[in-house]
This record gives C-alpha cells, sequence and structure tokens, in this order.
C-alpha cells in the first residue's frame, strides 16, 4: 500500500511524550522481519532496523520464546546476586573473542563509560594516574555527558557546557595523527572499527594494526567501540577480527540485544581492575536481557546464518554498485550489512523522505549519505525489493 501523509510534523500538542527530534506521523504497531506496520496497516520495508540493532529482524521467535521462558523464571534478582544467563553470556562471548570478561549494562553509551572508567582506573595503577583518551574526528560513542564530551561528531561537544574533560580528537584513520597525539597523560585509544553515524567510514586495511602497534609501543590501552559494529553486522562476529588483532577491551550494544537493551564492555583479564564500589547499575547482567542476548548469539551461532547474511551483503554491494554505474550516487561503502551510498549533493534527508513515502525505511546519516543497516537475516525478495525502492527514491529526487 503506498503511503500517504508522510510529511515531518510539528510537535504534536496532544502528545504528552517530550519533543526531542522530528518524527513522521505514523505510529509503529507491529514488527515482523523485515518489515515495520503502522497503525493504519501501511508496511514498511525496513533497512534501519532500530538503528542497526535488530539483526535477527523484528519480534523473531527466537527472541520472543527466550523472553516468555526468562520471564516466567527470573526476571530482575538485583546485581547483587550472580545469575545463570548473566554467567552463560560472558562466557560464551569471550570464547568467541580475546578478551577474558565482560561487564553487562543496558546502553552502548554506558558501555563506554564503563569503558572509560575501567581504563582511567588501569591508568592509575600501571599509567602514573595518565587519564586521557585519545577519540576520533566523526566518531559516535553515546550521549552522555562524556561520551558527548569523547564523540567526534562536530559541536557535539559542546552543547551542554562544560564539557567533560580527558578526550584528544585526532583524525580517524590517520595513524601520524594518533602517534603525534600519544604523551604520557594518554591511557587510552578508543575508536570504532568502522565509524557508523559518521556515514559508514571504513579505514584503511592497516589502520587498526598500526593502532595495536601504536598503543603497545606507549604502554596505553586500544579500546574498540563495536557497538554498532559487533554481532556480526561488517560479517565477522566482531569488525576488528578481520584486521586480526584484538582490543585491550571492547564495547557492544545494538545487535547484543537485537532490539532489548543490553550492552556488555569486555576486558583483557590483565586490565579488569574494579575494585568493589567501582561499577554498578540496578540493571547489570538482568537475566531477561541477558537470556535475550544468548538467543541472538546462537541464532547468529546456527550454521549457515552469517554465510546467508554474507550472501546478502554481498547483494546489497552488487546492487549499490548499479546505483554507482547509474548515476544515481558517485560512490557506496561498507563491509557486510553496514552499507552506505554517496550523493553528489545533500539530498540524503529527501530520499530518505521519498523511499518513506514508498514504505521503505533508510537512514540519512550525513547530509550526502544514505546509511542502510538491514535484518543479518533478510530475505532475497525483500533486500532486492528494498534497492528497487530505493532507486526510485534517489531517482525522483535527483529529477
Ligand atoms: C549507537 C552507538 C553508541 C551508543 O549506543 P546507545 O545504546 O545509543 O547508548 C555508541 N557507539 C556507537 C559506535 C554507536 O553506533
Amino acid at each position: 500500500m503506498p503511503n500517504q501523509a508522510t510529511e515531518p510534523s510539528a510537535p504534536d500538542p496532544n502528545s504528552a511524550v517530550m519533543p526531542i527530534n522530528e518524527r513522521p506521523p505514523a505510529t509503529m504497531v507491529r514488527g515482523e522481519g523485515s518489515w515495520l506496520y503502522d497503525e493504519d496497516g501501511r508496511r514498511y520495508l525496513d533497512l534501519v532496523q532500530g538503528w542497526a540493532v535488530n539483526c535477527l529482524g523484528h519480534a523473531p521467535e527466537v527472541i520472543v520464546r527466550a523472553l516468555a521462558r526468562q520471564a516466567q523464571t527470573l526476571i530482575h534478582p538485583s546485581p547483587a546476586f550472580h545469575n545463570a544467563p548473566q554467567q552463560a553470556l560472558a562466557k560464551a562471548l569471550v570464547s568467541r573473542c580475546d578478551l577474558d570478561r565482560a561487564h553487562f549494562c543496558s546502553t552502548g553509551a554506558e558501555a563506554n563509560e564503563a569503558a572509560i572508567k575501567l581504563a582511567r582506573k588501569w591508568g592509575q595503577a600501571h599509567r602514573a594516574g595518565a587519564a586521557t583518551v585519545i577519540t576520533t574526528e566523526g566518531s559516535f560513542h553515546g550521549r552522555t555527558l562524556a561520551m558527548m564530551a569523547a564523540s567526534g561528531k562536530p559541536g557535539f561537544a559542546r552543547r551542554f557546557p562544560p564539557s567533560v574533560p580527558g578526550f584528544r580528537h585526532v583524525p580517524f584513520d590517520d595513524l601520524p595523527a594518533v602517534a603525534q597525539a600519544l604523551g604520557p597523560d594518554v591511557v587510552a585509544v578508543m575508536v570504532e572499527p568502522i565509524q557508523g553515524e559518521a556515514g559508514v567510514v571504513v579505514p584503511g586495511a592497516d589502520y587498526l594494526h598500526g593502532l595495536r602497534t601504536l598503543c603497545d609501543q606507549a604502554g596505553c590501552l586500544l579500546i574498540f567501540d563495536e557497538v554498532q559494529t559487533g554481532m556480526g553486522r561488517t560479517g565477522p562476529l566482531f569488525a576488528h577480527q578481520d584486521a586480526g588483532i584484538p582490543p585491550d577491551i571492547m564495547t557492544l550494544g545494538k545487535g547484543l540485544g537485537g532490539g532489548v537493551p543490553l550492552a556488555a564492555m569486555l576486558a583483557r583479564e590483565s586490565v579488569c581492575c574494579f575494585d568493589a564500589g567501582d561499577q554498578g547499575g540496578t540493571y547489570n547482567g538482568n537475566p531477561l536481557m541477558c537470556a535475550v542476548g544468548i538467543a541472538v548469539l546462537e541464532a547468529i551461532d546456527t550454521t549457515g546464518f552469517m554465510h546467508t547474511a554474507r550472501a546478502r551483503a554481498k547483494e546489497l554491494s552488487r546492487g549499490l554498485d548499479g546505483f554507482v554505474t547509474d548515476g544515481l550516487a558517485v560512490g557506496h561503502r561498507g563491509r557486510g550489512l553496514l552499507r552506505a551510498i554517496e550523493l553528489a549533493r545533500p539530498l540524503a534527508s529527501a530520499v530518505q523522505h521519498a523511499a518513506y513515502q514508498r514504505g521503505l525505511l533508510v537512514n540519512a546519516a550525513q547530509p550526502t549519505t544514505i546509511r542502510v543497516m538491514p535484518a543479518l537475516n533478510i530475505e532475497r525478495d525483500d533486500l532486492q525489493r528494498a534497492l528497487m525502492l530505493l532507486r526510485e527514491a534517489v531517482a525522483q529526487v535527483l529529477g
């Protein structure tokens, strides 16, 4: 069914929800796989998936079942006690990377805060109190006060002065800049293996490796924010595994919970230095969320799952090649099922809107950049349909 009445509206005076951004007027009521349905029965082919969150699509059976089963057993014992899903998810995650322990929380920003706290605590013990963290321009690490300061989104750090100190920004994918910024006051370098919100910016092949070497030489920690790139989004389970080098600390979120608020901070044993009282959070390790994390990981581990996701990624990449060939885009980039097309002119918002009117959800990540992050298990037909709708939307906007 064609979508109508999709002009973004002014904040609704009849709504009690605090306006924080422009939203289309539709109210979403149901989701199934790659499809989202609004209250008027319109359906949308969803290539945003809750912001790269729903790696198994909307309302996948395995998550519904995990939630129901765990909800009937134990929802929240309090973080003062062990619980089985937390133990199992931590084991499952550390067995799939070179890190040794996991701490669970609810959001990516919270996981990154935990990573910075752990790094600074480590710096107190091992690096004479060094506390500065090098981050990159264009990066996005979340919306807490400290993570807005850590992020390299233009203007982000100055929105709610005073800005949290202790972050030094360098250009992304620039090893000499990191080398120059490293000093005795630096405790860690924190980067996204691929910058997501910046518009899917993929660094050169030697970047992560080079960061590892620089951090080792300087004696500081390397932190990968894999909140967006983790959980199979870019091909391997964690994006840094393509580079073949491990970080000292890694954060996860988004896809880890497949749609529920679950995030994690993982670290090497030698870095795990929190003392009692240093770290907490009412919902940390909540078994209801961790049970979902286990279900997500099991689904991704299922034979053939990632193989199929990589096949879809190839089809997506090939489809976007066509956009360039036909002059609809000047380029496309990305890994796995995290992709973006680059437009010749700053028309991304118009394209997002035109796509929405056709029943397709994509994200204008930057003025010239359209980002797509479909479910890892998107069906081939849905992907082809999405490419066709996006093509129509871009063509319409370009006139
Ligand atoms: C989304 C995102 C975050 C923030 O996660 P929240 O759950 O919104 O706090 C942090 N880092 C990266 C790379 C992200 O994409």
